[in-house]
């Protein structure tokens, strides 16, 4: 390979990190600047344009992304837009990436114009991972795909249409890696809260295997992104001259069936059956559909529903510490039965389950849910009347644990907080609702209404809130805590089925890691600048119960598992070329 390539090729850029004799060997003289720096002075360069980029308040919440180093977007001209990054698919202005960290106009930087460097990306990602994750992941990932048709310019990750209907193996024998140990697909119908954005959802795919490379230490081409393009019903989008989708509406019943049967029959055959693959933002009739049609054929995992599960089951374990008894003392209310509610209530109920021996018919009568009609939904009816509205559900189940999951914002009302700290010491209030307008109240709300009695945890971030000279710091049931673990976990032990154990050995890993200092600040999620060990561990729980299920094929097993987890996760340091 030329050096002029090599410079071009992400995965093996290390930019003006490459040493004197790598520039000798590899044919790179001339091609750079003199000066050779360490990866570390690269990272020190690049944190204070990220540090800027937070400081503009670009990522908190949407819509106020329209200035951004005093510079408004609708003033910028579109062709100084640089081209969508290949790797992480976010864009956010002129000339920055966060792969090509690079400002236009700044002279320092200008020798790294057009370089992509991988290694670089992710060492700045894991350095900074608190501050990045919200950068590189929901929210503003959101809108990364809302604007992608227009900025489109290189593509990424895998497009799988019913255009190639009949050629899908032909279409993944394309992709230039062989070794694929995660998949993430979607059909772009339910992106984040943002609805149906077709076959723009590939940056959701993209941004959740950055995490599983940064998080979980899956390697870079070890994963594939994959958007399946069975059409869109955003008649905005079927409008729009740039869209960059199939111009039809959603093909349904068989005709998706067909194709999405076409897709994981294919990948099973052209990677074998250890390659995980992630349903990702599904609506929710397809994703419970492919969820049970392909569990006990193919190593399948669904985010939304047994992710998120598992997350916040650990957070509901970690805060018995807080509120005291056991699961089986404590009893659920959840507002909203979708993806998220109704994976989050069997999960937990398993749990209980398997620590009273009781079954699981008995102990669901712990959980109840209300849908949209303030009906009790199957099979979580328990024989009981329909309530007018929540407030009634609230004071005839009288729960200990209240679980927002109905996407719908500033429904935990002050009438709703109050009469469930009325016969609560510690009420366990959970809004999970994204983004931050949805939440179904406010860190501060959940504080103030409980008189700081409350344990509360929420799917999007708030700031620490002080009450009664007392500083809360409410916990975020990020599944980023979960999915990068988990997949690593099936990836080192071989695994070749998901079981519903796996996702339980996750919580009880995740929940281990809340030390008494978090308990002591109200938190029952660790701090997330561990992620690293906590994925770890998490992945070492999962391979042990995959090895325990007989669904493990990599033997022997690895006699100290956290070690071997750590021992296979992928480091960003840059390698040496000789
Ligand atoms: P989903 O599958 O569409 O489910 C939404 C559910 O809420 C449906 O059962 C719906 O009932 C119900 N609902 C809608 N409006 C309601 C209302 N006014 N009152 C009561 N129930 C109502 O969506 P999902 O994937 O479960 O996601 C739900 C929310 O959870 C989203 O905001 C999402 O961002 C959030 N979430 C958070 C996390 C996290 O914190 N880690 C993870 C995943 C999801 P009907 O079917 O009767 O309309
Ligand atoms: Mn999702």
């Amino acid at each position: 390979a030329s050096g002029y390539s090599l410079l071009r090729d992400p995965h093996h850029n290390k930019g003006l990190a490459f040493t004197e004799k790598e520039r000798d060997s590899h044919y790179l003289l001339g091609l750079l600047p003199p000066a050779v720096v360490t990866q570390q002075l690269q990272v020190y360069i690049e944190t204070p344009f990220y540090d800027q980029i937070l400081r503009s308040g670009f990522v908190e919440g949407h819509g106020r992304s329209d200035s951004l180093f005093g510079v408004h977007r609708e003033s910028m001209d579109p062709s100084t837009l640089e081209e969508l990054c290949p790797v992480c698919v976010i864009w956010f202005y002129p000339g920055f990436c966060l792969h090509t960290p690079q400002i236009h106009g700044k002279e320092r930087l200008a020798h790294q114009r057009n370089e992509r460097n991988e290694r670089l990306f992710y060492k700045l990602l894991i350095d900074n991972v608190e501050e990045l994750l919200p950068i590189v992941y929901t929210p503003t990932v959101g809108e990364a795909c809302q604007k992608y048709g227009s900025i489109f310019r290189r593509p990424q990750g895998l497009y799988i249409s019913l255009k190639e209907k009949g050629k899908v193996l032909d279409v993944l024998k394309n992709w230039p890696e062989r070794n694929i140990q995660v998949i993430v697909v979607t059909d772009g119908e339910r992106i984040l809260g943002l609805g149906d954005l077709g076959c723009q959802g590939m940056g959701i795919p993209v941004g959740k295997l950055s995490l599983y490379t940064a998080l979980g230490g899956v390697r870079p081409s070890a994963c594939l992104p994959v958007t399946i393009d069975v059409g869109t019903n955003n008649e905005q989008l079927l409008k729009d001259e740039f869209y960059i989708g199939l111009r039809q509406r959603r093909a349904t019943a068989q005709e998706y069936a067909d194709l999405l049967h076409e897709f994981m029959s294919a990948v099973k055959q052209n990677y074998g059956e250890k390659v995980l693959i992630q349903f990702e933002d599904f609506a929710n009739h397809n994703a419970f559909t492919l969820l049970a049609k392909y569990g006990t054929t193919h190593l399948v995992f669904n985010d939304d529903i047994q992710g998120t599960a598992s997350v916040v089951l650990a957070g509901v374990v970690a805060a018995l510490k807080l509120i005291g008894g056991t699961l089986a003392d404590h009893k659920f209310l959840f507002l909203g039965a979708g993806e998220a509610g109704t994976g989050i209530a069997e999960l937990i109920a398993l749990e209980m389950s398997k620590q009273t021996k009781i079954p699981v018919e008995e102990t669901r009568k712990k959980i109840w849910l209300v849908d949209s009609k303030n009906h009790f939904k199957k099979p979580w009816a328990h024989d009981h009347e329909p309530v007018k509205d929540l407030l009634g559900a609230v004071k005839a189940i009288k729960p200990t644990v209240l679980i927002g999951s109905s996407g719908v914002g500033r429904t935990f009302t002050k009438e709703i907080i109050e009469t469930v700290t009325s016969f609560n010491e510690k009420p366990l209030i959970m809004a999970l609702s994204n983004p931050t307008s949805q939440s179904e109240c406010t860190a501060e709300e959940a504080y103030t209404w409980s008189q700081g009695r409350a344990i509360f945890a929420s799917g999007s971030p708030f700031d620490p809130f002080e009450y009664n000279g007392k500083v809360f710091v409410p916990g975020q049931a990020n599944n980023a805590y979960i999915f990068p673990g988990f997949g690593l976990g099936l990836v080192i032990s071989g695994a070749i089925r998901v079981h519903d154990d796996m996702l339980l050995a996750a919580s009880e890993a995740l929940a281990k890691q809340v030390s008494d200092e978090n308990y002591n600040k109200g938190l029952i999620y660790p701090p997330f600048s561990n992620i690293r060990k906590i994925s770890a561990n998490i992945a070492a729980n999962v391979a042990a119960k995959a090895y325990e299920l007989g669904v493990a094929t990599r033997l022997p097993r690895p006699a100290n598992l956290v070690k071997y987890a750590e021992s296979c996760m992928y480091s960003p340091v840059y390698r040496s070329y000789r």
